[in-house]
């Protein structure tokens, strides 16, 4: 039994790929404490950096979500810096009096910033301390954020990858499901897969610390988002198994996704078709229902959120556009392959960034849509160009059927409104 989706003739897989290491222009990773604090309840987020870490979470949460109270900053004043005071005595009492305010806390993230490296902050030994003198009510980890280290995606990953390890032990068989989804998007998948017959289902994150999932030699994973490789490599290391496959994003990654997980479990065709027969026709009607406007364009990708393969693969397999240029600031081979399968042979795909460099070729190409980071999207605008936030795509739903319509009118929007104000200067 086969649901894959037919490679596309000649792939991307043996593309060359343009390597470019110079200056970057994206976000840092801790970003990802916006949706990671939304999704896991009895978590927070002690980001321990400066005054600019505290200004950018708050505005990035403040804006685009409503803000809880489960992150916040242990700033590290100029005496910190200086090294004239003991950072590691303020940030124990900074921890002893918020989990004293704080019952509801079971997990604990001392999360590193370009000001903590910089003053080489041990975080890892502060989380072991903080760790044994909480248990068994707080668990504390540690990662980094800091944008010397990680793209605006990649702290989720450093987020995840520190649990791993802790995780508890099983020889169970089991699916984990791995990648912070929207509560909703989430549900559905669970949904499907159980009426598959497919389980148990552990999910990394878990909403709860109590709801977390042992993992061992028999657990199965799948990716359900593609900047995880840090994770990947640290559940590989628990003797986990990765299912390689494209990623849920429009009709053909969802099925093609799905059918990993249902083959590796032993689902019929018939089941499989029965629980996503109607959801596809779904998607299908919702993505057409964009492909006008995009349909004939071309994209040019900036590297920024990872989700860029997967996002050209379905912008040109679904909705009949054209990538001139798929840029991401990391692929890997495992996790990148299936996807780089499926991607019609054509566009230049490149890997890291020298700024300077692609937006000269970008000028050149005069892409349809341009996907790119905030700070890109103004001056690119102002040159006539039309851009989308690649941040948008990761604080939107977009994973899986019921999502794929919007994911696509994420694209066509900013097509129809360029379109709009033409006409609107025409008349
Ligand atoms: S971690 Fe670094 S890049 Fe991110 S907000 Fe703090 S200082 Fe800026």
């Amino acid at each position: 039994m086969t649901h894959s989706p037919t490679p596309s003739a000649g792939g991307c897989r043996s593309t060359p790929v343009l390597k470019e290491r110079g200056q970057r222009e994206v976000f840092c990773g801790l970003t990802g404490i916006v949706w990671l604090h939304r999704k896991m309840q009895d978590a927070f987020f002690l980001v321990v950096g400066s005054r600019t870490c505290a200004h950018l979470l708050q505005s990035a949460a403040g804006v685009m979500i409503f803000a809880e109270p489960r992150f916040g900053t242990a700033i590290l004043e100029e005496q910190d810096l200086a090294g004239m005071a003991d950072a590691n005595a303020e940030l124990d009492r900074e921890v002893e009096r918020l989990l004293a305010r704080r019952p509801d806390i079971r997990q604990l993230f001392l999360v590193g910033s370009c000001p903590s490296e910089v003053i080489k902050l041990d975080l890892a030994r502060a989380s072991e301390r903080l760790s044994q003198r909480f248990a068994p009510r707080v668990r504390v980890l540690n990662y980094s954020g800091s944008g010397i280290e990680t793209t605006f995606t990649e702290g989720e990953d450093a987020c995840l990858a520190s649990m791993v390890p802790v995780l508890p032990q099983t020889d169970a068989r089991e699916l984990l499901v791995v990648g912070a989804l929207p509560d909703v998007v989430e549900d559905q998948m669970v949904g499907m897969l159980e009426a598959m017959g497919v389980g148990p289902i552990g999910l990394l994150p878990s909403r709860k610390i109590g709801d977390e999932t042992a993992i061992g030699p028999n657990t199965v994973y799948a990716l359900a988002q593609p900047f995880l490789a840090e994770t990947h490599a640290a559940l590989g290391r628990r003797g986990a198994r990765h299912l390689p496959a494209p990623f849920p994003f429009g009709e053909e990654g969802t099925t093609a996704w799905l059918a990993a997980i249902a083959e590796e479990f032993g689902v019929s065709r018939e089941v499989f078709d029965a629980v996503t027969e109607a959801p596809r026709a779904r998607a299908r009607k919702a993505v057409a229902a964009a492909t006008e406007t995009l349909s004939g364009k071309s994209v040019f990708f900036f590297p920024d959120s990872q989700l860029e393969i997967p996002l050209a693969r379905f912008l040109t397999r679904e909705c009949g556009m054209t990538a001139v240029e798929v840029g991401s600031p990391y692929i890997h081979e495992a996790i990148m392959g299936p996807e780089l399968d499926l991607l019609p042979n054509g566009p230049r795909i490149a890997e890291g960034q020298d700024v300077d460099k692609q937006l000269d070729r970008a000028r050149a190409d005069r892409p349809d849509l341009t996907i790119c980071g905030l700070g890109l999207a103004n001056p690119l605008e102002a040159e006539g160009l039309t851009t989308k936030w690649a941040i948008e795509l990761v604080f939107t739903p977009v994973h899986f059927y019921e999502q794929a319509g919007d994911l696509a009118a994420l694209f066509a929007r900013p097509m129809r409104r360029k379109a709009a104000l033409r006409l609107e200067a025409a008349e």
